[in-house]
């Protein structure tokens, strides 16, 4: 039986790093706002913070729609099919609870 712990480390690494990021672009979003109105210096630092924040939310988004299911390699929440435009089908986001193609349950080895 092969043992799949590393991998779901490296999951839910990933989905932790998503929802900070996520959290995060709140207070962001804030100080963006309540700078909005001072000048150019106090502006670029949250500008810096918000394009930072936003490139690690897609970048996570993106790995996780993406991430391989460890025992059979397909995208563990996308159920569909592979074409030459890439995975067509149905996403299941973080409410998969099992691989869309095999089966493999969330978190088991
Ligand atoms: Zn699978």
């Amino acid at each position: 039986m092969r043992d799949y712990r590393d991998a779901w480390r490296e999951y839910r690494l990933l989905r932790n790093l998503n929802l900070l990021a996520l959290l995060v672009l709140v207070p962001i979003l804030l100080a963006a706002y309540a700078v909005s109105v001072k000048g150019r210096l106090v502006k670029i630092p949250v500008f810096v913070l918000l394009v930072f924040d936003v490139a690690v939310l897609v970048a996570t988004s993106e790995r996780i729609r993406k991430w391989p299911c460890p025992k059979c390699g397909h995208p563990f929440q996308f159920e569909g099919s592979e074409t030459a435009f890439g995975w067509q089908g149905y996403n299941k986001g973080f409410y998969a609870r099992k691989c869309a193609n095999c089966g493999l349950r969330k978190y088991s080895n």
